[in-house]
């Protein structure tokens, strides 16, 4: 008899900013395994969203970083940069409910600000030069986290009005990754515990776009035994793709997961039958010592 059909679908979204990083690597397992250990699909969406910040061949070279490690992924890639036609849509809808605002304020008029002040808020059509804002109104959320357990926030007084649409006019993650995760038809997002609070306004965008809202799940990410977060600013060392066995081993580590080094893929299969999420119940940082991480290319 055939398995169980399973709805769940998640997904891995990088950005293709630079080369994965083994922080980068760990969030494409843990969201792999969930989703495979749940027999559900797992996709990817490149989130090219910031040419200025984006690296030539940078998005080619993640998918062949993924292949050699054996994560392979179901449909096609979706391209963010593609997807400007949902985008405007999306503001559009947004608009007609009188959600939005246009805004006008310097980053240094800013400066110091822990959330909007909400200077701009009067101006409810459009305006040249001039960033899209979401106008946050709700005063309480709470959603159980799949690792994190229950959180609770004030959206309008925590993190205020947040922009969808920049003065430059690129499309912000924060409207991109809420449009695509409904044309994904994501179940269950599963991401690093810094993205945790842009669930909130995320939360909200799903409710004001009428768009089924996901399961989140946020990770720990690793910290360098300074404390400091491993990231491509703090210079974490691309993952080799002449050491695929190596760096998955590396990362089942850290998930204190005793897979044998065979064959990426096998390696892969093994861990999805001992991958347990419960293992990352409440914990918010997993330390690295600089002399675990992988070489550089
Ligand atoms: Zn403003």
């Amino acid at each position: 008899m055939p398995p169980q059909e399973s709805h769940y679908r998640g997904r891995f979204a990088p950005t293709p900013s630079g080369p994965l990083h083994l922080g980068s690597l760990l969030a494409a397992v843990i969201s792999y395994l969930e989703a495979r250990r749940l027999g559900g699909q797992w996709l990817l969406r490149m989130e090219d969203l910031d040419p200025p910040r984006e690296q030539a061949g940078a998005a080619d070279a993640i998918l062949r970083c993924l292949e050699a490690h054996g994560l392979y992924w179901d449909e096609s890639v979706l391209y963010q940069s593609q997807r400007s036609e949902a985008y405007e849509a999306a503001l559009h809808k947004l608009q007609q409910q009188d959600a939005l605002f246009w805004c006008q304020c310097s980053r240094k008029a800013l400066k110091g600000q822990m959330t909007y002040p909400g200077t701009c808020r009067t101006f409810r059509s459009p305006r040249a030069n001039s960033a899209v804002r979401y106008r946050v109104t709700e005063q309480c959320d709470v959603f159980i986290d799949g690792f994190q357990g229950s959180q609770t926030a004030n959206p309008a007084q925590d993190f205020g009005d947040v922009i969808l649409k920049r003065r430059d006019g690129f499309y912000a993650y924060q409207l991109a990754v809420v449009v695509d995760d409904a044309r994904q038809g994501i179940t269950d997002v599963v991401r690093g515990i810094d993205l945790l609070h842009a669930s909130y306004w995320q939360r909200a965008l799903f409710r004001q776009l009428d768009l089924p809202t996901p399961n989140f799940h946020h990770f720990p990410v690793l910290i360098h035994a300074n404390g400091q977060k491993l990231s491509k600013q703090s210079q974490a060392p691309a993952v080799s793709l002449q050491t695929p066995e190596r760096n998955l081993r590396q990362v089942f580590e850290l998930l204190q997961l005793d897979v044998a080094p065979t064959r990426p893929d096998q390696m892969l299969a093994h861990a999805t039958t001992l991958w347990q999420p419960d293992q990352l119940k409440n914990i918010q940082s997993l330390p690295i010592a600089l002399a675990k991480m992988p070489n550089r290319v």
